[in-house]
């Protein structure tokens, strides 16, 4: 706590926007040299989750979560597959449409254009791998190859604490993982 003492004077870090409050606050209040300073919580004890859950600001928890974030997962699987959920994957449309590429072309070949609906898993390569793991996991195919439809199927049949359930969504993640990095793989080697 010395880092905010110094002397008998305050000195909070004045880059830390979160600690401004505080440091208005305490503007006031003078301490002497056996002063000791502590966190405390209103009507309970002090706890670091508490305090990370004051500070961040935070939204409803979304559909989805459970299909990304579960027991078992891979995180790096996990977090390719949070980025095609929040469809943030930097794909080549994307990039044509901001300037940084002349074109859009899906990089496996098929002549179309390359977006997260095309990538997963509307693209002939894409498809042949997705189609795959539908089968392994006895699933009938899709009735239309989109992220959309793929996201409506997972909603509905990869959430749950069956083995068979884990295994579904473990497989849509790996899909999208592997998938993403043979498409990043054809690109930059
Ligand atoms: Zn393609």
């Amino acid at each position: 706590m010395s880092v905010v003492q110094q002397g008998s004077l305050w000195n909070w870090p004045l880059h830390v926007w979160q600690l401004r409050d505080i440091s208005s606050a305490c503007s006031n209040i003078s301490f002497g040299q056996r002063d000791s300073i502590g966190w405390c919580r209103v009507g309970g004890a002090f706890s670091y989750r508490a305090a990370w859950a004051s500070l961040r600001s935070s939204t409803p928890v979304v559909t989805w979560a459970k299909v990304v974030w579960f027991s078992g997962a891979i995180p790096k699987h996990s977090f390719c597959l949070w980025l095609t959920f929040r469809r943030a994957h930097l794909t080549r449309d994307k990039l044509q449409s901001l300037g940084i590429l002349q074109q859009s072309m899906c990089p496996f070949g098929c002549g179309q254009q390359e977006t997260i609906d095309h990538l997963f898993f509307e693209c002939g390569y894409t498809k042949t791998v997705w189609s795959k793991v539908m089968e392994l996991n006895n699933c009938p195919l899709p009735v239309a190859w989109n992220w959309h439809t793929t996201v409506t199927w997972a909603l509905g049949h990869a959430i749950g604490r069956r083995f068979q359930r884990w295994m579904r969504r473990a497989g849509l993640a790996a899909a999208v993982y592997h998938c993403w990095r043979e498409r990043n793989n054809r690109i930059f080697r």
